[in-house]
């Protein structure tokens, strides 16, 4: 697709005035938050709070030009991400621990988080990157009508740790131009014991399904930048105790063997882990598990790899 063709998914929502339905709809969801599989059923208008620590308002901790994503995300002016604090997993191994657990960060209203998306765009930035949006997708919907007027037309991109209900993912279903879920573990008791969430892979797999449903499989512009589609991520853990096996058949089975896949290997312990607690994952990943993850993928059929290796810290 060229990129003169290509127009943002959410402008002809906004036409219709099907968005400003979609924005009144999922500030009502938070009156009983089910907005992600954790169904905590609090008044989160009336600012009350449970998993995710996110009241009324969304929280950001930052928004940037990033250089660090994916090349079809970053090209030459960056992804412009914007990190909400919170979450609503519990990764014990969380590379942003101050940010996801500790909620470093500030309140920021629909206005704010608009002027945030319009800042990026005239930095020259190639998207709008919603880094953890899980818990705030009634805040981005309820940001995106000022950020329109103002004149945002870049494509959206919601990085997920796929641990999304149907439901937000409807909301979000003519809005989002390129999901970028990051599939994390592929059984219940790798879940519970890493993720604290037991109900996460079928979540994730549910949540996956639907995405690709809406935008299909990722597509660039004439020079290799991502306008619309899915970009799977997966990071592989030490001892393979994310299944990386299962989850690469599975995505090629359900999703097909052309869909677009980041297999990580930049694996560090971080956040909770240590050399005493879940000691099992307080090491990096070794060249052959990269190599076997790797191996696993194509077998499965998987051929669209992102190649970004060869800049990655060393997998000692
Ligand atoms: S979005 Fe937050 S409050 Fe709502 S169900 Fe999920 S964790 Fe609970």
């Amino acid at each position: 697709m060229r990129r003169s063709e290509f127009q943002p998914a959410y402008l002809r929502l906004y036409e219709c005035g099907e968005l400003a339905r979609r924005v009144e709809r999922g500030l009502a969801a938070l009156a009983d938050c089910a907005l992600c599989p954790r169904e905590c059923h609090v008044n989160r208008l009336a600012d009350k709070f449970a998993v995710c620590k996110t009241g009324r308002h969304a929280m950001v901790s930052s928004y940037f030009a990033h250089f660090g994503e994916e090349d079809c995300l970053r090209g030459m002016w960056g992804s412009g991400t914007i990190f909400f604090s919170w979450c609503n997993l519990r990764c014990v191994f969380c590379q942003n621990y101050e940010v996801s657990w500790e909620g470093q960060g500030g309140i920021t209203g629909p206005g704010d988080l608009a002027r945030m998306m319009l800042d990026l765009q005239s930095q020259g930035c190639h998207n709008i990157n919603f880094v953890t949006p899980e818990h705030v997708v009634p805040q981005i919907l309820e940001a995106l009508p000022a950020a329109i007027e103002g004149g945002l037309r870049l494509p959206l991109v919601y990085n997920t740790s796929a641990f999304d209900s149907l439901e937000s993912i409807e909301l979000m279903d003519g809005i989002v131009d390129i999901y970028m879920p990051d599939f994390k573990f592929w059984d219940v008791q790798g879940a519970r014991q890493y993720l604290k969430a037991p109900n996460y892979p079928e979540a994730a797999r549910r949540a996956i399904k639907a995405m690709h449903q809406q935008v299909g499989d990722l597509q660039f512009d004439e020079n290799g930048l991502a306008l619309r589609g899915v970009l799977l991520r997966h990071l592989v853990m030490p001892g393979d105790i994310a299944g990386t096996q299962e989850i690469m058949e599975w995505v090629s089975r359900e999703l097909g063997p052309n869909t677009y896949v980041n297999v990580m290997g930049q694996y560090c312990p971080a956040g909770k882990v240590s050399s005493r607690e879940y000691v099992q994952i307080s090491r990096r990943i070794t060249p052959r598990e990269m190599a076997s993850a790797l191996a696993a993928t194509h077998a499965a059929g998987l051929h669209r790899l992102d190649s970004r290796l060869s800049r990655r810290p060393s997998l000692e």
